[in-house]
């Protein structure tokens, strides 16, 4: 789909390399594509063991049977923050395939909105002026959410630490925050980044999402969508993996890693046995509980959390309207039970004019209902926000719930989530060359591609000695500044 020569394969291209070892990828999602791509180009063959037809596991299209089409399981964005996912998108060479939207726009219902738009003062200031001109809060309101950034970033990455264990609301609360603010500000986008509400969810991670996915840098909240189907994204990947001396193993499930007491040497898979020098799991944490035997439990300390990780729920609806409804790209649903829309432009030849896709973040009370009272409610949503929208503008609907989409960043889950590699010095000893990724390993991050991706970079740099994660955008000055 594109033509640009991506990075990974113009290095391969450039690079003679005469003795490769394999390392066997146990999944074929962002975390284990970017475990690949590093681990190819520092002159490794990677064995990607892929379950299912295709690439991206959570983060994929799918074609739906009833229009043809081909949709994504659900909207998924990245931000000017996400250094990995980006850095990977280039080495993918589909890093043009990313549009970018330096407004957020909130609907005050009535067809009425605020838009909160990144300008030209440095950070922090950047979101300062749009700020002052939302409608939807009052200027003691302003005051309040102001007060909550001043302390956000003034902590910074240290100070967030003291928060550790605890739910945000405890933060919102000690900053004095109104139960409006909370509803309407914070709630949307806790629940869009972390997938829990504030009250269930880690304060550290909500808090990073503030700090330095808004405030630390001007770049840092600039939101990036897809332009095609995320499942095209990985195109490229076969060609890297290829070129490196390894294969693309899609249709073939892991059954067990394979362990001789001391390393895993390979995995076995329901199409035999794949031998490999080094194994990397990527795939979620109750999958990979039933890849190992007790015997590798009890080698590796890494592996005895991995029944403690609950997940949370996202369910996204596909809308195709008549007629063009939505004028902005997003719209984010303040106070409603539908949290954001995303508008895309019909493909040619497509038999509507519009296609929208509603996301409900945290969506345990949508579970067992039916599509016809899914598109009933979301549709409600819409026309709060969007009054000229009918139900009867709406060619064809399809709900897509995922209820593992992300692990549940309820608070102390940092505490369970397992590093790359072993640790030197474990007393467990530990499996050398099995290697962890996946976006809920120890990565910092909330579940999300980003988090995925720096799982993958971890592994691979410590599988392979070199490479890495990709470093976060550096704060601006005057936050650097601020900083106690
Ligand atoms: C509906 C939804 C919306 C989201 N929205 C966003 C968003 O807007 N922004 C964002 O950054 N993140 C978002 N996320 C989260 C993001 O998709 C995930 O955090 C990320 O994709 C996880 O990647 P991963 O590689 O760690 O895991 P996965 O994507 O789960 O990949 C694991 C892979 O392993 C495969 N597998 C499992 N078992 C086996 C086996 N035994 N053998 C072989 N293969 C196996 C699976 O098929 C899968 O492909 C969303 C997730 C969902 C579901």
């Amino acid at each position: 789909m594109f033509h640009r020569t991506p990075r990974a394969i113009r290095f391969h291209r450039e690079r003679r390399v005469i003795v490769r070892r394999s390392v066997a990828i146990v999944g074929g999602g962002v975390a284990g594509l970017a475990a690949a791509v590093r681990a190819a180009e520092a002159g490794w063959s990677p064995i990607l063991i892929e379950t299912r037809t295709m690439l991206g596991g959570r983060a994929t299209s799918f074609t739906d049977v009833r229009s043809g089409e081909e949709l994504d399981n659900s909207q998924h964005i990245v931000m000017g923050c996400c250094t990995n996912i980006l850095d990977l998108y280039e080495r993918l060479g589909v890093l043009d395939a990313i549009e970018w939207h330096q407004t957020l726009h909130f609907a005050r219902g009535g067809g009425a909105s605020d838009a909160l738009t990144i300008g030209s003062l440095p950070a922090p200031l950047h979101y300062a002026r749009s700020f002052a001109g939302m409608k939807l809060f009052t200027l003691s309101e302003k005051a309040a959410i102001s007060r909550a950034f001043l302390a956000i970033l003034r902590m910074g990455p240290k100070g967030r630490l003291r928060w550790q264990g605890r739910a945000f609301t405890e933060f919102l609360a000690q900053w004095r925050q109104p139960a409006r603010v909370v509803e309407l500000f914070w709630e949307p986008i806790v629940l869009s980044s972390c997938n829990m509400p504030s009250a269930r969810c880690e304060a550290t991670h909500a808090l990073k999402v503030f700090d330095e996915g808004m405030l630390a840098h001007s770049f840092a909240g600039t939101v990036g969508v897809a332009t095609i189907p995320l499942v095209h994204l990985y195109d490229n990947a076969r060609e890297i993996i290829t070129n490196a001396g390894g294969e693309l193993r899609l249709r073939t499930s892991a059954k067990a890693l394979a362990f001789d007491g001391t390393r895993v040497t390979g995995v076995i898979t329901d199409d035999g046995r794949i031998d490999a020098h080094a194994v990397i799991s990527a795939v979620p944490p109750n999958r990979l509980a039933k890849l190992c035997s007790s015997t590798m439990r009890d080698h590796d300390r890494r592996l005895l959390k991995l029944e403690q990780f609950t997940f949370s729920p996202i369910l996204g609806v596909h809308l195709a309207f008549k007629r063009r409804v939505m004028e902005t790209a997003t719209l984010a649903l303040a106070g409603r039970a539908t949290h954001w829309l995303f508008a895309h432009n019909a493909p040619p030849n497509a038999n509507y004019a519009q296609r929208i896709e509603a996301v409900v973040s945290a969506a345990d009370e949508w579970i067992g209902l039916s599509e016809e009272e899914i598109c009933t409610r979301v549709c409600a949503d819409i026309a709060w926000a969007i009054p000229t929208v009918s139900r009867a503008d709406i060619l064809w609907s399809r709900p897509v719930l995922e209820r593992q989409a992300t692990f549940a960043s309820t608070p102390g889950i940092d505490a369970i989530r397992p590093r790359a590699a072993i640790e030197a010095g474990d007393p467990s000893g530990g499996i050398p060359n099995l290697f962890l990724a996946g976006e809920w390993t120890d990565t910092d991050w909330p579940s999300t591609m980003e988090g995925a991706a720096r799982s993958g970079y971890a592994a691979a740099a410590a599988l392979t000695s070199s490479g890495g994660v990709i470093a976060d955008l550096p704060p601006a000055r005057l936050v650097r500044f601020m900083r106690v």
